[in-house]
């Protein structure tokens, strides 16, 4: 519920912000954009968004820290606009993935992890930049999504893992307002720079982006 509760919450919150702003503006007869008072306001310091210890993004996710190490906290969609998902697929297993974004050895980790049964585990805050694309610019631009499998192994994508996945992306679309097409939606081998392949040859582009499109993103 608590979940539930910080997912809707964030859009009145920045709405509420934004009034304020403008009253200020107003007051001191300076004509600035409202939405841009409001990232001046969060860039302050000492200015942070209340975090609630344990909470999602996503309604249908479970919680469980990754390593600080992992991540740079920020205040997205604030200080860097979200306009990219990258997908990623772990090379070993769920529990694997998760042991290695707490260790703060790693050095990398992704926002969510979805196993192959469905099962949607989120490891850092959509408003932190996870460190999971190799790319500094793309790492603050985007939300990471890690899928439980192998690239070569084309039974790792299960039906039950595109429909989580999808849902999952869907919303976040819808979020950011960010468009559902593979320009926006992208594989970490389509990362510039990157030496990484995933999600590989197995990884259905096309059914994903259709079941994305599908989602039905008021329920998630
Ligand atoms: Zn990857």
């Amino acid at each position: 519920m608590r979940a539930k509760k910080q997912e809707t919450s964030r859009r009145p919150g920045r709405r509420a912000l934004i009034i304020g702003a403008a009253a200020v503006v107003v007051g001191g007869g300076i004509a600035l954009e409202r939405d841009r008072v409001s990232r001046l306001w969060w860039r302050m310091p000492g200015a942070q968004k209340p975090r609630v210890e344990g909470a999602v993004d996503f309604a249908g996710a479970r919680w469980i820290n990754a390593s600080s190490s992992n991540y740079r906290r920020a205040d997205r969609p604030y200080d860097y606009g979200i306009d990219r998902v990258v997908i990623h697929v772990t090379q070993g297993s769920y529990a694997s993935a998760v042991k290695v974004f707490q260790d703060p050895g790693h050095g990398a980790a992704a926002h969510y992890i979805v196993r192959k049964d469905g099962h949607i585990t989120q490891m850092i805050r959509e408003l932190d930049v996870a460190f999971h694309a190799g790319n500094r610019e793309y790492n603050e631009r985007s939300i990471g999504i890690e899928h439980e499998g192998f690239v070569d192994d084309a039974s790792s994508f299960t039906d039950a893992m595109y429909a989580a996945s999808a849902r999952l992306t869907a919303r976040i679309c819808a979020r950011y307002e960010i468009p559902v097409d593979r320009k926006h939606i992208i594989g970490h081998v389509e990362v510039p720079g990157t030496d990484h392949t995933d999600p590989g040859p197995h990884w259905d582009w096309d059914r994903y982006i259709r079941m994305v499109r599908e989602a039905d993103t008021r329920r998630t």
